[in-house]
């Protein structure tokens, strides 16, 4: 009687632990599951997990993350995620209600903390400064744009997952470590490049204030009609004013992003006299076989289009 109870309370133990929930930790030989909010994000979680980590975007290559609308899928996603990794920064505005709509217990892992940030541009600021608008206070969320950004970054990124899956977590550190050496050359060859760039023509005109960090850390000038965020249009007042900046400082060419409308920009070009310098990637990678497929070839997909409208001429 003593022998079948035990087996009784072992049959019941194992059925509990099937119903249990996902597991916080993969099963053997299974990866970990985990969820970006964006391509950008998607790609270095990638670098950085290996073949230990599958992962999913929520916000699919070539949409636009800051009015993104979550579909009922992303809440089951969330659900059976055992690690999710964000910007930050304000950047994904409805992924806490998306969160907690989802009763996820995944760990959340914000990969922009400690990251060196700046001010959203505040140009945007005045003229149009309803209550209530997102645009003008805090700081800018784009930090990807600046390669040292991506360090803290990639080190978030590789901390959280060895928390969510220790069994790796030397791997991962490993990974981390190469892809800093990458990090490493596409920071000198950004530096070496725009250096080539002659210094009065190191301005260029996207449609939302997106290049912050890159002008920032780069010593390039980026105007853009729209603010930080695509959520507000830009006012007819911004777009006159790019458009005499641009006729003042002789700014040669406007670039295309590719989340955007390229109606705007070409707009701002017809009335400016500047050239359409090609599309760039601000808030999203492309497709697998587009130009951009990885944070690496984004940047160096950017730099190759500034170089090319911007000169030695
Ligand atoms: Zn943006």
């Amino acid at each position: 009687m003593g022998a079948w109870r035990v087996r009784a309370a072992a049959g019941l133990a194992a059925l509990l632990l099937l119903c249990l929930p996902a597991p916080a930790q993969p099963a053997r030989g299974e990866p970990l599951r985990a969820v970006a909010t964006f391509s950008i994000l998607a790609d270095l979680v990638r670098q950085v997990g290996g073949a230990h980590v599958a992962v999913t975007s929520l916000v699919a290559p070539g949409a636009d993350a800051h009015g993104y609308n979550p579909a009922p899928t992303d809440s089951r996603t969330l659900a059976e995620a055992q690690v999710i990794v964000v910007n930050g920064l304000g950047f994904e505005g409805w992924i806490d209600r998306l969160i907690r709509a989802s009763g996820t217990k995944a760990p959340v892992v914000v990969a922009s903390k400690g990251a060196r940030t700046i001010a959203a541009n505040p140009e945007h600021e005045h003229g149009h400064g309803h209550a209530g608008h997102d645009h003008g206070a805090g700081p800018d969320p784009h930090a990807w744009q600046s390669v040292a950004n991506v360090r803290v970054y990639v080190a978030n990124i590789r901390d959280g997952l060895a928390k969510a899956d220790p069994a790796h977590a030397e791997d991962y550190a490993r990974n981390a470590a190469a892809y800093g050496g990458a990090l490493d050359r596409l920071d000198a060859e950004i530096r070496d490049t725009i250096a080539a760039v002659p210094p009065d023509h190191r301005r260029v005109i996207t449609t939302h204030d997106a290049f912050g960090y890159f002008g920032a850390s780069y010593g390039l000038a980026f105007l853009a009609p729209q603010g930080v965020s695509t959520a507000s249009e830009a006012s007819p007042r911004d777009v006159a004013r790019i458009i005499r900046q641009i006729r003042r400082d002789k700014v040669p060419a406007v670039f295309l992003e590719t989340i955007a409308d390229p109606r705007l920009m070409q707009q701002i070009a017809r009335e400016s006299g500047a050239r359409i310098g090609g599309r760039i990637y601000s808030d999203s990678l492309s497709g697998p076989d587009g130009p951009a497929p990885t944070y690496l070839d984004m940047m160096r997909a950017n730099l190759a289009a500034f170089r090319a409208a911007l000169g030695p001429a």
